[in-house]
């Protein structure tokens, strides 16, 4: 039997990631999203476990030594990881993966799994983003600069992905990308 779906989503801060894929696991598709470690402190309303496992420093760098990580990089200033127990174990039973996770993350991660299927979202506009991100309120001023230097870098990385998705109106995202998933999910159902 064929491995279920693992399915990588990256892109800018404040591009939407985090909303289409949190729309995604309403269905229809056996879906799971790979919770990943991090290192940054939560956000309010962020549930350890739940958005991310929120881990010091030492204990970090303990599990990459021990070889946990299926991808780890540093983002923003801070660690972040997808552990393996997230994500292979589930697509052993069927259940399809996503990964929430940067471009240094996802360049690691098709090296390992040839098989994933890589998604790059975006605005049109690069203005969006700096709005979206205020309009959030989640972040520092210092945090917002640095999340748009760092944007730049991401967006000419796009082309490395299998497809690009415009988030300017989120139902015509999804729309998108649900037209990329079914057939994937429809391949390994009938496999
Ligand atoms: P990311 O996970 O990529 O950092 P989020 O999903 O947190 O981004 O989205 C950033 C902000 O933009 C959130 O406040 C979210 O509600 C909003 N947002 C997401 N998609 C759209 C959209 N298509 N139109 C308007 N606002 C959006
Ligand atoms: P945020 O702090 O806004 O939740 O996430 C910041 C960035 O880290 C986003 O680009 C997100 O995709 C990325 N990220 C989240 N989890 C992981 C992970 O496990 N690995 C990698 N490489 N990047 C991640």
């Amino acid at each position: 039997m064929s491995l279920a779906p693992l399915i990588i989503v990256s892109g800018p801060s404040a591009s939407g990631k985090s909303t289409i894929v949190r729309r995604l696991l309403e269905g229809p598709w056996p879906l799971r999203l790979s919770v990943s470690v991090t290192t940054r402190p939560p956000r309010i309303n962020e549930q350890p476990g739940v958005h991310y496992h929120f881990w010091s420093v030492p204990e970090f760098l303990h599990a990459k030594d021990q070889g946990f990580f299926l991808e780890w990089a540093e983002v923003h200033g801070n660690y972040y990881g997808t552990l393996d127990n997230e994500v292979t174990q589930y697509r052993h039973l069927g259940q399809g993966v996503v990964l929430d996770i940067d471009v240094q993350g996802a360049e690691q991660v098709r090296k390992r799994c040839p098989d994933a299927v890589s998604i790059f979202i975006r605005t049109s506009r690069f203005e969006t983003l700096e709005e979206r991100l205020r309009q959030r309120h989640t972040e520092s001023e210092d945090a917002i600069q640095k999340r748009l230097t760092n944007a730049r870098a991401e967006l000419a990385r796009a082309g490395e992905y299998n497809y690009q998705v415009v988030n300017d109106d989120l139902e015509s995202a999804l729309a998108s990308l649900r037209a990329i998933l079914g057939p994937l999910f429809q391949r390994s159902a009938d496999a």
